[in-house]
């Protein structure tokens, strides 16, 4: 992360209507910059719905949302776009001098672009934070909201909070890898797979994982200063605080979707949606772009396939802003080809 860069368009979502931008553009031979909060590209697809299949796709009866978002990828790559993933764009501003967008991200790196398509979807993805005190000094050290590399765990004590999927096939993939499992959950009744609820009891009748239920995440105990975490407590409902002496806290309280900065950009806004042209896509900041499910116009339906339309609408009319005066001839992907292929 960090650094500056110069291109012709930014690219603000990698979600499935970003990734077919890329595509797109590249065909218009315009060079791109892709920037997403999430650590992988796939937007909505890979984040909450990867194993799903989805009928509405042309040309495939049936796809799983995470083989579409693999074909989207791989139907991008040939135009080298330079990925900026685990990053929010935060700032959007002009540069005077040559009327170029700059976007900025959380993470400093700024991107000089022509023209900028705001393919944010529903907002970034982010972790839901439990609500404890000083938690910050911890993440990434003791608290983790994702599993990266489970070997990280190997003989730790591992709370884990939630009552879902991902709470409860955390716990028993790292049954036999942790030390110690406790998992915490407010409601003796969980949420996930009736298959992996089963095999939970099951593992705690072997004694191998333990169940503090119903219990809520109180605090947090341990060093702030280096990130060790000596003991998580926590509450139930009549306010009993019980202490687990633990290495490690996974919070898997789902995703939660900001919409934040991008509000605050000057963009005309219907409802937390970005106004456009239908025929251009264009917000209403000169070479500014929304498309997929950020974007709002009369009829707009919320749907991969639309979003697919908008990214060839609006690469095209960025194309006239980043190659001005440049007179382009239609050609079809068929008579043009793709690099490589
Ligand atoms: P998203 O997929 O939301 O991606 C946007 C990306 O932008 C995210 O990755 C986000 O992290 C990133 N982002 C946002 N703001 C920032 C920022 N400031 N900085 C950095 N990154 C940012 N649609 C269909 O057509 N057919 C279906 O069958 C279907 N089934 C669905 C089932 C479920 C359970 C769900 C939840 C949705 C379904 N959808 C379906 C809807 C479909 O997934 C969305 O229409 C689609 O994902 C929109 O794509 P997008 O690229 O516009 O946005």
């Amino acid at each position: 992360p960090g650094g500056r860069h110069e291109t012709d368009i930014a690219v603000i979502g990698a979600g499935p209507v970003g990734l077919f931008s890329v595509f797109e553009a590249g065909m218009l031979k315009l060079k791109t910059h892709v920037i997403d909060a999430l650590p992988h590209v796939g937007g909505q697809c890979s984040a909450m719905y990867p194993e799903k299949p989805i009928y509405d796709i042309p040309g495939w009866p049936k796809i799983e949302a995470q083989a579409l978002i693999d074909q989207l990828a791989a139907q991008a790559a040939p135009f080298d776009p330079v990925w900026h993933l685990g990053q929010q764009v935060t700032d959007l501003s002009r540069d005077e001098a040559t009327g170029d967008w700059i976007v900025g991200t959380d993470k400093g790196t700024q991107i000089q672009a022509k023209a900028v398509l705001i393919a944010a979807g529903v907002g970034a993805f982010g972790p839901n934070r439990p609500p404890l005190a000083g938690i910050e000094a911890y993440e990434e050290r003791a608290v983790f909201y994702r599993v990266a590399r489970k070997e990280a765990f190997r003989g730790k004590r591992v709370v884990i909070a939630g009552g879902g999927d991902s709470a409860l096939d955390w716990a028993i993939e790292l049954a036999d890898i942790a030390s110690a499992i406790m998992v915490i959950h407010r409601r003796p009744k969980f949420r996930g797979a009736p298959e992996s609820v089963a095999k939970l009891h099951a593992l705690a009748a072997q004694g191998k994982i333990d169940l503090v239920v119903p219990y809520q995440l109180h605090g947090l105990e341990g060093d702030p200063e280096t990130g060790r975490l000596d003991v998580v407590t926590v509450a139930d409902l009549d306010g009993n605080i019980r202490r687990l002496e633990a290495d490690v806290l996974l919070p898997f309280f789902g995703l939660s979707m900001n919409l934040g900065p991008i509000l605050t950009w000057g963009l005309a806004l219907d409802q937390n949606h970005i106004t456009v042209e239908q025929a251009t896509m264009s917000t209403s900041l000169p070479g500014i772009f929304a498309i997929g499910d950020i974007a709002r116009y009369p009829h707009k339906l919320k749907l991969i396939l639309s979003g697919f339309a908008e990214a060839a609408s609006a690469t095209h009319a960025a194309r006239e802003i980043c190659r001005p005066g440049e007179v382009m001839h239609f050609e079809y992907s068929t008579t043009k080809g793709v690099p490589g292929a």
